[in-house]
């Protein structure tokens, strides 16, 4: 050996080797090892390939009578669309807001019923989550449901294959455009910025009406869509774009 190592370098460099070890699983947690071939099969939709200057926002957990309302207010001021991940236990106890969402020209999508931890439980009660909610979305607006977004964005080979038979693609989120808005104390002009920051043609942004900090998502929806108006970016649901973006 030429040189000789410091315990303190060493130290340092092994601190290095862990970080990079401990980003690269959690990116694979979070992505799954099968992510790509999904992508390319088109079974999860993370972003739709167009240069048009259009996005998608995506609302999760709600029905909220707190925060739903508002959003589709703030929607409803800018001319905008978007596409709601609802729970099928909250749609239960709020018809009349999921029957405003409908009426109002946006998309609902499947969520889960009771946002279940769908790293936990068998193929059995994951199909009961989906049909349930799909049964509960058809009851209250007439339409079934085309995507699934799982919660805490988990998935499995189990959830992939219940997904294709039940005709449901899984909405998943652009992987830049997670603002982490339900966290508390996460403020409105903070999430608008993470998002205005990173804005491209065909992303999904993830949001949520219905966690918590539900008041400072409606806030930044207002924000952002002010500035999006600005750039001539146009908000649609996920069907839409997706019908855009096959015509291209
Ligand atoms: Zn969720």
């Amino acid at each position: 050996m030429f040189f000789v190592l410091r315990k303190k370098d060493l130290i340092v460099f092994l601190c290095g080797i862990l970080f990079i070890g401990l980003s690269w699983s959690t990116f694979h947690i979070a992505a799954h090892p099968n992510m790509e071939s999904w992508l390319k099969e088109k079974i999860v939709i993370s972003q739709f390939p167009t240069d048009k200057k259009i996005v998608v926002l995506t609302y999760d957990d709600g029905p909220d009578p707190r925060f739903t309302p508002l959003v589709l207010d703030i929607l409803k001021k800018h001319h905008a669309h978007a596409s709601f991940f609802i729970l099928g236990k909250r749609a239960e106890n709020h018809p009349e807001i999921v029957k405003r969402i409908s009426k109002e020209g946006h998309e609902i999508a499947n969520h889960s019923y009771s946002h279940a931890d769908f790293n936990r439980i068998n193929k059995a009660a994951m199909l009961q989550e989906i049909q349930t909610t799909n049964r509960i979305i058809h009851f209250i607006t007439g339409k079934k449901p085309l995507w699934f977004r799982p919660p805490g964005g988990f998935l499995s080979y189990q959830l992939v294959e219940i997904c294709r038979k039940e005709n449901l693609t899984i909405a998943y989120w652009t992987y830049q455009q997670d603002s982490k808005d339900w966290r508390p104390g996460v403020g409105a002009q903070q999430i608008a910025n993470h998002i205005i920051k990173r804005i491209k043609p065909g992303q999904i942004i993830i949001l949520h009406d219905g966690a918590p900090n539900g008041m400072q998502t409606a806030q930044a929806t207002d924000i952002l869509l002010d500035d999006l108006e600005k750039q001539s970016y146009r908000c649609v649901t996920m069907s839409e774009l997706m019908a855009l973006a096959n015509k291209e």
